[in-house]
C-alpha cells in the first residue's frame, strides 16, 4: 500500500462504495473542488476552467440569482482597486465589470459643523471604485457557469476528511453526501469549514481577533429629485476619533453607509443606543449633515444587524492537495478596503504559479504559494489594522491633510524614490510586505518633518531633495 497516497485511492472500492446516506451509490469523484462560490472562489473558478480543468463549487447559499440577494450582514458595497482589477483584466472582464461601478477619486471629510474637505487618494485620475458586492458575485457566478463551471447551490460543506480527501456536503435532496476530490480548494470566507479541519491538523498556527468595534449598513436614498445627496465621486468619512461613518455611493444614487462604532464603553457605543431619542442624540451631535439627508435612519437601525469583525491569520494554508486562499486564509479588518483586492491577487498569483508548474504539481504550486504570498497578506492584516486609526482619528486633523500634500509632491517631484503607503497599497502591485516596509521608513522621515511647530505655515518650502536624501540614508541603514 502507497502511504503518502489519500486512502480512497488505496482502497478504491471499499471507499467507492461507502457514501453515507446512499450505501450502494458510486462515491461521486472531482478534480477540483472549489468551497463557496463567493467572489473570490468565483473568480478563482474561472481561471482553473479556462486551465481545461473540471471545476464543481459547492456553496451552501441559495442561487441569489433567483430572489432577492440577501447580505446577511455583509458590506453591500465595496472598493475595488488596483489589484482587484488586475486579475479582472487577466480575465478579460474589465469591460464586463466597470459599468457597474462608480470612481472615487478621494475621501471627502466632514466635520462635525458640516464642513467638507477633499483629500485625493492618489494622482490626478486616479479612483477606488465603488462596486455592490451582490450584483458583482452574481457577475462573476454567471461567468464562471459560462465557462463551464458546475456550482451546486445550497450544497453546504459540512467536514472536510484531509487524510482521505473527501467531503461531506449536506443538501436539500440528499441529507449527506460524501464526494470524493483530488483537490480541494477552501474559498469559503472568514468561518472555512477546510481551515476547520486543518485546525485539527499537528502544526497549525491559527489566530483569530474581534476588534473592539462593529459595524452597521445604514442608507443616504437618492434625493426626491432623483439625485445623488452628496458627490458621487468621493469616499465619505465623518472620523469622529474613537468612531466613524463612512459612505460610498450606488447606482442607483443612493449611498450605502457604514458606522463603525465600539460594541461597548461609557462614550458612544452601539451598547448604549438603545432607542431612538439615543439614536437622534448621537447623529445629531456627531453627524448631523448626514442625519438630514438619512430619513429611514431609525428603522434601518434598529432593523439591521451589528456585525463584528475579525482578523484571521493562519499557516500552513495547505494540506497535501488542499488550499486554504481569500478570506479563509487570511481575513482582515475593511479599513484598508483590501480584503476581496487581495483576494483576487492571491488567484492571479496562483494561476501564474499553475502557469509555470503545470496542473500535475499541485502540491508543488500550494507550497509555493504559501511561501510567496504569506508574508504579503500579514502585512496587509496588519496595514488594514493601521488604518484603523488613521481613518476614525487623524484624517479630520488639519495636520494629516498637510502630510498627504507633502508626499504627494514628494511623489510627483520623484515619483519613482517616494510613493505614498496609499498608493503602493492601492494602486500599485508592489508586494504588501514591501509596500510595509517601504512606507514604515518614509512615515520615520514624516514623522521629523511634521514635527517642526511651523510645518502649517512652510510646507510649501521644504527642501524636497533633502527629505529625499534622508530617506536614501535610512533605506542604507
Ligand atoms: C464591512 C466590510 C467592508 C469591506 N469592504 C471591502 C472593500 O471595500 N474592498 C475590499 O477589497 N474588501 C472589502 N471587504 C473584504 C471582503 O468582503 C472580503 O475580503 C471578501 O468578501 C472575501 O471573499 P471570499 O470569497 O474569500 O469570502 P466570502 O465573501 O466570505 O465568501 C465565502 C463564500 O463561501 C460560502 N460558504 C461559507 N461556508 C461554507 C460552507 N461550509 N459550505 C459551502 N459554502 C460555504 C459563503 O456562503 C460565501 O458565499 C470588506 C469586508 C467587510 C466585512
Amino acid at each position: 500500500m502507497y502511504t503518502d497516497l489519500p486512502e480512497y485511492l488505496n482502497n478504491p472500492l471499499k471507499n467507492l462504495l461507502k457514501n453515507k446516506g446512499n450505501n450502494l451509490k458510486p462515491m461521486k469523484k472531482n478534480e477540483i473542488s472549489i468551497l463557496g462560490s463567493g467572489l473570490i472562489g468565483s473568480l478563482l473558478s474561472i481561471y482553473l476552467k479556462k486551465r481545461g480543468l473540471k471545476v464543481d463549487i459547492y456553496e451552501k447559499r441559495a442561487d441569489n440569482r433567483k430572489g432577492k440577494y440577501l447580505e446577511e450582514g455583509r458590506s453591500i458595497n465595496m472598493a475595488l482597486s488596483d489589484r482587484g482589477w488586475k486579475a479582472l483584466d487577466d480575465l478579460g472582464l474589465t469591460e464586463k465589470v466597470k459599468p457597474l461601478t462608480i470612481p472615487m477619486y478621494g475621501r471627502q471629510i466632514h466635520d462635525e459643523h458640516g464642513k467638507t474637505s477633499f483629500i485625493p487618494y492618489g494622482k490626478e485620475g486616479q479612483a477606488i471604485y465603488s462596486i455592490s458586492r451582490g450584483r458583482f458575485n452574481q457577475l462573476l457566478m454567471e461567468e464562471a457557469e459560462e465557462v463551464g463551471v458546475d456550482i451546486h447551490f445550497e450544497h453546504k460543506i459540512v467536514d472536510v476528511n484531509l487524510r482521505d480527501h473527501t467531503l461531506t456536503v449536506s443538501n436539500p435532496e440528499v441529507e449527506k453526501e460524501t464526494i470524493a476530490s483530488e483537490v480541494i480548494i477552501g474559498s469559503d470566507g472568514a468561518y472555512s469549514a477546510l481551515r476547520n479541519a486543518m485546525l485539527k491538523q499537528v502544526r497549525f498556527d491559527y489566530k483569530q481577533e474581534y476588534i473592539s468595534h462593529g459595524y452597521k449598513e445604514l442608507t443616504i436614498p437618492a434625493t426626491s429629485e432623483g439625485e445623488f445627496a452628496l458627490d458621487p465621486n468621493a469616499l465619505h468619512i465623518w472620523p469622529r476619533g474613537s468612531f466613524m461613518l463612512i459612505a460610498l455611493p450606488n447606482p442607483d444614487k443612493s449611498f450605502t453607509c457604514t458606522l463603525f462604532l465600539p460594541f461597548e464603553g461609557k462614550r458612544v457605543c452601539f451598547e448604549n443606543i438603545r432607542d431612538d431619542r439615543d439614536l437622534e442624540g448621537v447623529f445629531k451631535t456627531y453627524f448631523d449633515d448626514a442625519y438630514q439627508i438619512m430619513p429611514q435612519l431609525k428603522k434601518e437601525y434598529f432593523d439591521n444587524p451589528t456585525s463584528a469583525l475579525i482578523n484571521i491569520e493562519c499557516f500552513p494554508w495547505m494540506e497535501h492537495k488542499a488550499l486554504l486562499i481569500g478570506d479563509a486564509s487570511h481575513a482582515m479588518v475593511p479599513f484598508y478596503g483590501q480584503g476581496m483586492n487581495c483576494g483576487f491577487e492571491d488567484c492571479y498569483i496562483l494561476d501564474k504559479l499553475i502557469s509555470k508548474f503545470g496542473t500535475n504539481a499541485w502540491e508543488l504550486v500550494f507550497a509555493k504559494f504559501q511561501k510567496v504570498r504569506k508574508p504579503d497578506t500579514d502585512a496587509i492584516c496588519q496595514l488594514a489594522m493601521d488604518n484603523f486609526e488613521e481613518m476614525k482619528n487623524v484624517v479630520s486633523d488639519p495636520k494629516f491633510q498637510i502630510r498627504k500634500k507633502i508626499e504627494a509632491r514628494l511623489h510627483e517631484l520623484y515619483p519613482l524614490d517616494w510613493i505614498p503607503l496609499y498608493t503602493m497599497v492601492t494602486f500599485s502591485d508592489i508586494p504588501y510586505s514591501e509596500a510595509y516596509a517601504q512606507g514604515k521608513l518614509q512615515a520615520s522621515i514624516m514623522d521629523k518633518v511634521m514635527a517642526d511647530p511651523l510645518i502649517t505655515q512652510n510646507w510649501n518650502k521644504l527642501d524636497y531633495e533633502d527629505i529625499i536624501d534622508q530617506l536614501d540614508k535610512v533605506k542604507a541603514v
